[in-house]
């Protein structure tokens, strides 16, 4: 069985002895107090740092899920309210989470701007010279606005300017091809002096209380070590970002011109009509509902896994994950299957 699906997604395949190795070595089994455990965090933070190329000056932690980072992000870096252009499911979810926390006001007041840097839900994704243009606006108003980025669906698998914003976080079941129940969390000198302005410290996962962890490669709580194990070791493993951008775009270009031309008298078309918003990760294709039905159900029984549609598009499109850890091979079969499925159509 081979999966496309965007989230759990298809972990490396070295992850299965990495596994294996951390519970055999007793990694596992390390106080998360203990010079041993410390360590791991500590080359974690240095692999993502060199890997990821994220500055020197930001900051980096591990928490559980992405979920979690939206509810630190309001409770701990928004002081007004939190503002959420958003085009998708996860968006929106993101706005219901934080203003839970902090109810929304009038928009001039917001003092964090919530950006989804690739919405997994419909495969759109905004580029570094959208955030640019959000940077000028927004950030320029006053020094303590902040700017924070779900890239769930696309860290570790493009380069991003991490410049451009404050916080950065991604769960680790996407581009990183890891098990789900860890999430990583950047944040730079500005997210950090905010925080300290703002002196929230009133819960386990509040920022200050996570940095000054952080701080001595410790965590509030008792950690996901396998997973801070699994990701250094795959941290180890992958090529320097600018290389897997490089990998990650030629085939998303190619996933979009195979659909637009070899695909043309298929019954699907592309989600996303302007190429300018299409996702490099998340490529997400629309047809009837019961054409999307039948071609799940013939994937699946050709052993292949396609990602179902999401949120509003749950019946009506099917997703295919664009991540490092999918192999060429796994690629061209899943090309080939499209094909000859088209020709039931022609
Ligand atoms: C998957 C996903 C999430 C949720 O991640 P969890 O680890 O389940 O919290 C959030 N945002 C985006 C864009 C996602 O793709």
């Amino acid at each position: 069985m081979i999966t496309f699906y965007p989230g759990p997604s298809k972990v490396y395949p070295q992850v299965a002895d990495y596994a294996a190795e951390a519970i055999r070595e007793g990694v596992v089994s390390l106080n998360h107090r203990s010079a041993g455990f410390m360590a791991i965090v500590k080359e974690t933070v240095r692999l993502l740092h060199d890997k990821l190329a994220i500055p020197a000056d930001y900051h980096i932690a591990f928490v559980s899920s992405a979920t979690e980072c939206w509810e630190i992000v309001a409770q701990s870096l928004t002081g007004q309210a939190s503002l959420h252009p958003y085009g998708g499911a996860f968006g929106k979810k993101w706005a219901e989470y934080a203003y839970r926390i902090k109810p929304p006001v009038e928009l001039n007041q917001a003092d964090v701007l919530c950006l989804v840097q690739n919405e997994t839900s419909n495969g759109t994704q905004v580029t570094m010279e959208t955030l640019a243009q959000f940077r000028r606006d927004f950030s320029g108003k006053d020094g303590s606005a902040l700017i924070a980025v779900d890239a769930v669906s696309s860290m570790a698998g493009i380069a991003f300017d991490w410049t451009l914003a404050d916080v950065w976080f991604a769960s680790v079941q996407k581009c990183f091809g890891l098990p789900a129940g860890l999430a990583v969390l950047i944040y730079s000198p500005a997210a950090l002096s905010k925080a300290q302005a703002i002196g929230e410290n009133d819960h386990y996962n509040s920022l200050l209380f996570i940095h000054e962890n952080f701080a001595k490669f410790q965590t509030p709580y008792t950690p996901n070590g396998l997973g801070i194990y699994l990701l250094m070791r795959v941290m180890q493993q992958v090529q320097p970002i600018a290389e897997v951008d490089a990998i990650t775009r030629k085939r998303a270009a190619s996933w979009y011109t195979f659909f637009e031309q070899e695909m043309a008298s298929s019954p699907f078309r592309l989600l996303v009509k302007n190429p300018a918003e299409r996702s490099d990760t998340v490529i997400a294709i629309e047809g009837s509902e019961a054409d999307v039905k039948t071609i799940k159900q013939a994937a699946q029984q050709a052993g292949i896994t396609l990602g179902n549609g999401y949120g509003d598009w749950k019946t009506t499109t099917f997703r295919i994950a664009n991540f490092p850890a999918i192999t060429d091979s796994e690629i061209e079969t899943l090309k080939r299957f499209l094909l000859s499925f088209q020709q039931h159509y022609s």
